[in-house]
């Protein structure tokens, strides 16, 4: 039998290649009309490669049953498998030994970079620069592709209003507005202009959907909420990425609203292939098929295949229940193959449009794994977007930046030394330890005599990706050191906050504090030294009251990275002015979690002042957060006047409305703002937020100088979604807030007829 790929030897040539279509989506109907139905179950079958099939010691009995598997075609996919030599060890089962010879799609997890880290993502959306966050997609998607990859489980575009959930720190935060345009930013980042290049890769927009409203933060656990806010805060960011030309989506271990996302045809079907015309294939999350019997939806292995095949899961990773069960539903014709070709024709169209029909190797290539993976320009490009993802949360006598002489500086906390955290979670392409320490960056500086002294452990024992974190550490022993330090030191640097597997998946907290004896070892310097910088190192928003009441610098670093202590130094010396603004609320308390600026207003009378609200409040606690969305200082400063609000046109059926502000740098440095623009829709059907983000625009601006920043506001930015998930725009007086912050009161209105 002739057929389109055939066996072929390791190179690039195309020898026995028949000539087909130019046309990818007839290539893809002239290959599926070769398939049996087995090879086309084996296209929607993804298996993990990590542990059990190219590990050094097989796992289970499962590895030699992927080997057949893959001989006989009946993989699709690929996950975990990594670097140039493992892939090619399955790459070339795939293509030379199975019947048709289709190419295995390679997935793994390159979250915030493979080798070369970046920031962790909630970090990067922290820079609010779209164009950085761009370019670290890129550097990830170098390296994986460099590494064999051609498919990354990214991004996550997940909104997500609750700290204690540990996968924010895999997001953009809290706002669908800025999730959106970061969602592309990130799509683009890694797919490129031409898939089809060896440097580029598939991404995934994930977790589809609601996987961010887990009840009580708790990761996996049930999400139940109303349409307005799946519609208008949740789905955004993943009509996004599929406007962006996403390839893959990946569905969630939740259930929304009583049906898991995983066998939910409303999202997978109505909304996502039919109304948004999404023409990729969606992925299961890793065993979420199986788990739908777990969540009381599905009896059995097989009745869990037949719902999320039927609903649109094309991809089973690791349920084993596609290559399992499928074939038989569709004998007794329970599925229809239909079903079945349109979701192998999704697959196989990302695998053309990847180029690995051309040359299934083109990703294993030796000598760009040697020379791209943790090249000097992809560091160099990590520490710029580290730089620009510091907030500077508060900055009180004048203790930063620091002066670069004559000054003796006490390094305080064990996270000022680790080079490990900084790396952050998700980053299991990455060596261990090989982030630069914050002390090692301020070790640079020579000009100051630096005391380092641990202090405190932050938790017991060494954690890692698969590990629990430990035990959160009670170890005061080390407490006196670091007071010696600190009552002979003109500044002292405390470098707190959470360990880089404190986040991430299947860490959730029930605190937002600095774990373990931190907050002690804080409070014991603040009585012997008071001139504290603090640097937070963190993969979510903290609760950090007395901190906030009593010292005066604090500086959030969240993990920044491969180059987390050069990007830390260089702010705290001044080499860098930070322009970061916080992507999520920081509470001041856990108990007011979850917590975000774009809230509803209650029945309740509410005061000027945010914290006075009819019977609407804590007994113990204010209203408003510690530091609002978009809050970050810079060392200069920036006045805002004369806001101007032009309507050009007031009709809801094409409103035009342009909104313009004068800012001024005020201060006596050079420095970047990124303006924001917030709207209020006073009175609509279904109730508007209080606040909504619908611009901003970064400028950077010498001492003096003044700028006129421009926005439009237009039917795309000024309407909503109603409950039938249909946008309308609605006549009725909006006011407008223009700042550096959420928290803005810079105000002006208008009315749309
Ligand atoms: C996570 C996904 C991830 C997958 C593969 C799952 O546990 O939820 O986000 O892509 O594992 O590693």
């Amino acid at each position: 039998q002739t057929h389109p790929v055939s066996k072929r030897p390791s190179s690039s040539s195309n020898t026995d290649v028949i000539s087909i279509d130019s046309d990818v989506d007839r290539k893809v109907d002239s290959l599926l009309s070769l398939m049996t139905l087995e090879e086309k179950i084996g296209q929607m079958n993804q298996y993990n490669g990590f542990w059990d099939v190219t590990g050094p010691k097989p796992k289970d009995g499962m590895a030699a049953k992927k080997y057949e598997h893959l001989r006989k075609g009946w993989v699709g996919s690929m996950l975990n498998v990594r670097g140039v030599e493992e892939v090619l060890s399955v790459q070339k089962i795939a293509v030379e030994e199975s019947r048709l010879g289709i190419p295995l799609i390679i997935g793994f997890d390159v979250i915030h970079g493979y080798k070369t880290m970046s920031p962790i993502p909630l970090a990067e959306a922290a820079s609010w620069d779209l164009q950085a966050i761009q370019k670290s997609a890129e550097v990830a998607a170098d390296e994986a592709s460099a590494a064999g990859i051609n498919w990354t489980f990214a991004p996550m575009v997940d909104i997500s209003r609750d700290a204690r959930w540990g996968r924010v720190m895999e997001g953009a935060g809290e706002d669908p507005f800025l999730g959106a345009k970061i969602a592309i930013a990130r799509v683009k980042g890694f797919q490129g202009e031409d898939l089809s290049k060896n440097n580029t890769i598939a991404a995934c927009a994930k977790h589809f959907a609601g996987y961010g409203f887990a009840e009580a933060g708790r990761d996996y656990n049930t999400v139940d909420i109303g349409t307005s806010t799946l519609h208008n805060i949740i789905f955004p960011p993943f009509k996004a990425a599929t406007q962006a030309g996403v390839k893959t989506f990946m569905n969630a271990f939740n259930e929304l609203n009583g049906i898991p996302a995983t066998g939910n045809k409303f999202l997978q079907r109505d909304i996502l292939k039919d109304a948004w015309n999404f023409d990729g294939f969606m992925v299961s999350d890793w065993g979420s098929i199986t788990e739908m019997i777990a969540h009381g939806h599905a009896k059995d292995g097989k009745t869990a295949a037949e719902i999320a095949v039927k609903a649109g899961s094309d991809m089973d990773m690791e349920s084993y229940l596609y290559v399992e069960h499928l074939a038989s539903l569709v004998q007794e014709g329970s599925v229809q193959e239909s079903t079945i070709n349109d979701a192998v024709r999704r697959i196989l169209k990302v695998k053309y449009e990847l180029g690995l029909f051309d040359d299934p190797y083109r990703y294993c290539n030796k000598e760009r794994e040697r020379t791209v993976i943790g090249s000097k320009a992809n560091q160099e490009a990590v520490l710029d977007i580290a730089k620009k993802s510091i907030v500077l949360l508060k900055n009180e006598k004048q203790l930063l930046p620091l002066k670069k002489e004559g000054q003796k500086i006490a390094l305080i906390g064990a996270l000022a030394s680790d080079k490990n955290s900084p790396l952050g979670s998700w980053r299991i392409g990455a060596d261990d330890d090989t982030a630069v320490s914050v002390l090692e960056g301020m070790q640079e500086y020579k000009g100051n005599t630096l005391m380092y002294a641990k202090g405190a452990d932050v938790s017991v024992g060494k954690t890692a990706f698969i590990k629990k974190v430990k035990i959160n550490a009670t170890d005061t022993s080390e407490f006196n050191e670091a007071l010696k330090a600190a009552q002979q030191a003109d500044v002292v640097v405390m470098v707190l906050g959470e360990v880089g597997f404190q986040s991430g998946e299947g860490r959730s907290r029930t605190e937002l504090d600095l774990p373990g004896v931190q907050q002690e070892l804080l409070e014991e310097v603040y009585k012997v030294n008071k001139n504290i910088v603090l640097i937070l190192n963190n993969g979510r928003p903290l609760a950090i009251n007395w901190a906030d009441k009593h010292v005066p610098a604090i500086v959030e670093a969240w993990h920044l990275g491969s180059q987390s202590g050069h990007a830390i130094a260089q702010v705290l010396y001044g080499d860098y002015n930070p322009s970061g603004k916080l992507p999520m609320t920081f509470p001041r308390h856990i108990g007011q979690t979850p917590m975000y600026y774009n809230y509803k207003n209650t029945g309740r009378p509410v005061e000027p002042d945010p914290d006075v609200v009819f019977w609407s409040h804590y007994s113990d606690q204010k209203n408003s957060p510690l530091y609002a969305f978009g809050h970050g200082l810079s060392y200069t400063t920036f006045a805002y006047e004369h806001l101007e609000v032009i309507p050009v046109n007031t009709s809801h059926k094409a409103p035009k409305i342009e909104v313009a502000v004068n800012v001024t740098n005020s201060g006596d440095c050079e420095g970047k703002e990124v303006v924001q623009l917030y709207i209020r829709d006073l009175f609509a059907s279904i109730t508007r937020p209080v606040k909504e983000l619908k611009g901003f625009e970064m400028i950077s601006l010498q001492p003096g100088e003044k700028k006129k920043v421009r926005f439009v506001l237009d039917s795309t930015t000024l309407g909503f979604y109603d409950n039938d998930g249909h946008w309308v725009l609605e006549p009725g007086e909006f006011n407008v807030f223009v700042g550096g912050s959420s928290d803005t009161t810079i105000k002006s209105n208008f009315e749309i007829q």
